[in-house]
């Protein structure tokens, strides 16, 4: 796999753990953030929710309050049947039924269990008694058990099948100066028009309910759950507050949580919160006791429609897209600082490797990559140096071996090798330019002789002289050689019979003279033939030899040519 596969494998990788750990952290964190939100969001909502009521009944409770304090109707109540009293207490009833919000008003007398009541249309205008409470009638039996309990103030839901109107009716006991109970007075507030106003405001995720002492259900958007008439329904059959929820752990929480603000007895702002689930969705619930009726306010917010998590899905969203930005900019940087120099670097190593110092531009980034680039360079240099420092040695020597395979040795003359390249170029030459060409064959006179009187080195030493005297006598582009032995050869080109015949002759005279004069005299015999063009190489050595033998033959010490055409001449020596 190569690297760059790697890199991009490890930074998907990465990005596909740093995304899962971003989205679990996102998760714990936004239902951390969601949760302490939400507590004192609830708290909030509770004081508020407790407030709004408590401002809504506040006036018709001092209303109510007032009324039960009346002397007329206290007097009244004590002796209902003294005449003129009843006009008076009802006249005293009237005045207050235009003060209360609803426009009603009921009065309950302990001692005939006389009902009155009046509502806002003054329906039962001079007919304001409408009934006899009777202790045996389930309806009736609140204003008995009421005076049982001895509460002087009661807030109670129920509806009045006498009246045929459900209400939220606010209780209020009627003492004489003795304290002695001696009826009720109240007002009602329409349930429908309460419920809107102050339990089912339209608040999206927000639910508010009230209970009773006791948990039972008093004020619901649902009027389902409410627990009618919960004054007298014997334990057990009311409507309590844990019916709203699934769990059993959450009934037990919400009855906890009113155990626990019922001891705390209404201590100012007291709010529980915990969390619940209602119809399946998880909800935060808010409790207070509100002492002043005796009543608790829950308040239940669910927190998924209050503040979805997917308000922070942008929150997420922005992470990951920089996320995805940084990896492709650290993609971008490993590509320009490290992928693309190690991929030219390793592309010239292969070019080097394969003898091309040649290789492309290579990226040289400010760290160990690009030093190596930069020694890699250098031996890449180095090594192109001397390798072509080695090309040169070498082919100076080949050609030095070349020349050296040509000289010969002792004289320093073309050798055998070296005098048939020359004839060989010579004959095509020849045979180009249509121009003939000279070729002499030498060779000492008796020279065994020498060697055995004076020895080999003396020998030698002649042959080098020889070399000497010949090079002396022959014209610079002329070339003499040594065949072998003592037998010398001169390709004498441009030449005619003439030049040949002349420098055999030079030759010969030339080599007499200068081995007097040198102390050894010898003598050479010399063989010529003039070459026409198309001659091999061959016939002119054969008659060349011919031409040597033929001088030796006629006494040594002379010149012998042949020439094509079979014309020899004779030149002999001074002897
Ligand atoms: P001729 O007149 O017929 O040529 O008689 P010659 O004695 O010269 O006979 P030939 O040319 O056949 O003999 C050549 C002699 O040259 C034979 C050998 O001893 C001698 N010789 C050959 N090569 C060398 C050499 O490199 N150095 C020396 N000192 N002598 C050589
Ligand atoms: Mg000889």
């Amino acid at each position: 796999m190569s690297l760059k596969t790697r890199i991009l494998g490890l930074a998907a990788l990465l990005l596909v753990a740093a995304g899962t750990a971003s989205w679990l952290a996102y998760q714990e964190l936004s239902r951390g953030i969601i949760e302490r939100w939400g507590e004192q969001v609830a708290e909030i909502q509770v004081r508020y929710d407790s407030a709004r009521l408590l401002q809504s009944l506040e006036r018709e409770i001092g209303l109510a309050r007032q009324m039960a304090q009346s002397s007329t109707l206290i007097q009244w109540a004590k002796n209902p049947n003294t005449p003129g009293l009843t006009d008076r207490a009802i006249r005293q009833m009237e005045s207050f039924r235009s003060n209360f919000e609803d426009n009603s008003y009921f009065v309950a007398l302990r001692k005939n269990n006389h009902y009155y009541f009046n509502d806002a249309a003054d329906t039962y205008a001079g007919a304001q008694f409408r009934y006899v409470l009777n202790a045996e009638k389930p309806d009736d039996a609140w204003f008995f058990q009421l005076i049982e309990e001895g509460r002087d103030f009661h807030l109670n839901v129920n509806p009045d099948t006498e009246l045929g109107v459900t209400k939220l009716w606010i209780d209020v006991l009627m003492r004489d100066e003795q304290q002695n109970i001696v009826g009720m007075v109240g007002t009602g507030l329409n349930l429908d028009e309460f419920l809107r106003d102050i339990v089912d405001i339209g608040q999206k995720g927000i639910t508010t309910l009230f209970v009773d002492y006791n948990g039972a259900i008093q004020l619901y958007r649902d009027r389902n759950y409410i627990d009618f008439a919960s004054l007298i329904k014997p334990e057990g059959q009311k409507n309590t507050v844990d019916l709203l929820f699934d769990e059993p752990e959450d009934k037990q929480q919400i009855l906890g949580m009113l155990q626990l603000l019922k001891q705390r007895n209404g201590e100012s702002g007291a709010v529980e919160t915990g969390f619940v689930s209602v119809d399946g969705r998880k909800h935060l619930a808010g409790v207070a006791f509100l002492p002043a009726i005796g009543w608790f306010e829950i308040t239940l917010l669910d927190l998924e429609t209050l503040i979805p998590q997917s308000y922070l899905w942008p929150l997420i969203a922005v992470f990951l897209v920089s996320l995805l930005i940084v990896l492709l900019v650290f993609h971008q940087i490993i590509q320009s600082r490290i992928l693309r120099p190690v991929i030219g670097l390793e592309g010239a190593v292969k070019q080097l490797r394969d003898g091309n110092f040649n290789h492309p531009y290579l990226p040289r980034p400010d760290n160990e990559i690009g030093r190596l680039v930069d020694h890699f360079e250098k031996m890449s240099a180095t090594l192109r140096d001397t390798t072509r420092e080695l090309e040169e040695k070498v082919a100076d020597r080949t050609e030095e071996l070349h020349r050296l395979a040509r000289v010969d040795a002792l004289t320093g003359l073309k050798n055998r090798r070296g005098l048939d390249e020359v004839i060989h170029e010579q004959i095509q030459r020849a045979e180009r330019e249509n121009t003939g060409f000279g070729l002499l064959w030498l060779d000492i006179d008796h020279f065994k002789e020498i060697n055995d009187q004076l020895g080999h080195q003396a020998g030698d030493d002649i042959l080098c002289r020889v070399a000497l005297w010949l090079r002396a006598a022959v014209r610079p582009y002329d070339h003499p050689g040594r065949w072998g032995g003592d037998e010398f050869v001169v390709l004498l080109s441009p030449c005619d019979l003439e030049t040949l015949e002349q420098i055999a002759a030079r030759i010969r005279a030339n080599v007499e003279a200068e081995s007097q004069r040198s102390g050894t005299a010898i003598t050479i015999s010399v063989g010529g033939y003039f070459c026409q063009p198309g001659e091999t190489l061959d016939t002119l050595l054969r008659n060349a030899d011919q031409a040597l033998y033929e001088a030796k033959d006629a006494g040594r010490n002379r010149v012998r040519i042949l020439a094509a055409k079979g014309k020899a001449t004779n030149t002999s020596g001074q002897i």
